[in-house]
């Protein structure tokens, strides 16, 4: 496999990819299933900057999980997306894995990671998991490929707002990043070659309870089988503005709006959060795999949207 240097980033072939911190493609590259080349972007100039600005906080690709985990400034302007990159993964991955990395990752699908399997993702025309193994798969089926989408730095991303530079395009939404969940072959949608550049988080401003909570199998080096991101600003005992972000659900990092709705206007009460929460699964059709996930979904939220109002 040939691995282009820095300067030799001019003439990228198709479907190369990026060498960032390489958690996830030298585990690519080990079990086979990196098809194309791979461009070492490690060290170019630029990516490895926080600016902290009066209305937005931009990290740069290079930045690492550990560096925004650690942050000062992100901790207390961004306090729910500080607690993701502080809690994924082991301190090891944190330390290398990067902004970009982190948006830009395969699916953790093992049908897709083994060579032996062809997917929607690997160039196949079919989705192994939804007829064969789908234990941890989704529980609101979006589309064809049934595995949870592994970002968690996504769902903070979502939950907040923020937004996507590339070296072609700025401001891209998550929701565009990421797209609908409908196309099985994408876990982004960066088109070849593209370089996702910087995050921009907006500044929500002081007076904001927000929380972030994962649900695991293990209590670390794991992905989450829930996860969830809240922001909920709070006036006069109502809730004025509720975001409700989760992960691990679907195909996707989703928005809950059914809960967001029920929050928005309510008082910021027990009752309100339980109410809230029996809606967080309304859109759920469970695979026979992820079927505890039904539960897990409506516990996590609740149990989110409590640490938020602490
Ligand atoms: C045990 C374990 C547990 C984990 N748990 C979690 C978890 O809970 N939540 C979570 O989110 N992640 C989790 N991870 C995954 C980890 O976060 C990713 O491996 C890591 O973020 C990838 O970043 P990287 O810089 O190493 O990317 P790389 O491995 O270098 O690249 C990954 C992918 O991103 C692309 N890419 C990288 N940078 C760019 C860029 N700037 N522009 C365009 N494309 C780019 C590459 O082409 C490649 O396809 C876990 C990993 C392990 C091993």
């Amino acid at each position: 496999m040939k691995v282009l240097a820095p300067t030799e980033l001019t003439a990228i072939p198709l479907h190369t990819e990026f060498l960032a911190g390489g958690t996830d493609l030298g585990e690519r590259l080990r079990n086979g299933s990196l098809p194309g080349a791979v461009a070492d972007i490690s060290a170019l100039p630029g990516l490895r900057e926080i600016d902290i600005a009066a209305s937005s906080t931009a990290v740069g690709a290079l930045v690492t999980i550990e560096q925004v985990g650690a942050h000062p400034e992100i901790r207390h302007r961004h306090p729910a997306l500080a607690a993701v990159c502080r809690t994924l993964a082991t301190p090891q991955i944190r330390t290398q894995a990067t902004m970009g990395g982190i948006m830009c990752q395969r699916t953790r699908c093992w049908y897709f990671r083994h060579h032996a399997f062809s997917c929607f993702k690997s160039g196949g025309d079919g989705c192994p998991a939804r007829q064969g193994n789908n234990l941890y798969g989704v529980a609101i089926d979006l589309g064809p490929c049934v595995y949870p989408h592994p970002s968690s730095v996504g769902v903070a991303l979502l939950a907040y707002g923020g937004t996507i530079d590339t070296d072609r395009r700025d401001g891209v939404t998550p929701e565009t990043f990421f797209g609908d969940g409908s196309d099985p072959t994408r876990d982004h949608h960066l088109e070849p070659g593209e370089l996702l550049t910087r995050v921009r988080i907006p500044y929500p401003g002081e007076d904001e309870d927000s929380a972030y909570v994962r649900l695991m199998s293990r209590t670390w080096a794991e992905w989450p089988l829930v996860e969830c991101v809240v922001r909920l600003q709070v006036r006069n005992g109502r809730i004025r503005l509720a975001r409700v972000a989760v992960g691990g659900v679907a195909n996707i990092p989703l928005r809950l709006s059914a809960v967001e709705k029920h929050l928005e206007g309510s008082p910021a009460s027990a009752e309100t959060f339980e109410a809230a929460s029996r809606l967080a699964d309304q859109q759920a059709t469970v695979l026979p795999g992820a079927q505890d996930k039904r539960a897990m979904i409506r516990g996590t939220v609740l149990e989110t949207l409590e640490t938020a109002r602490k």
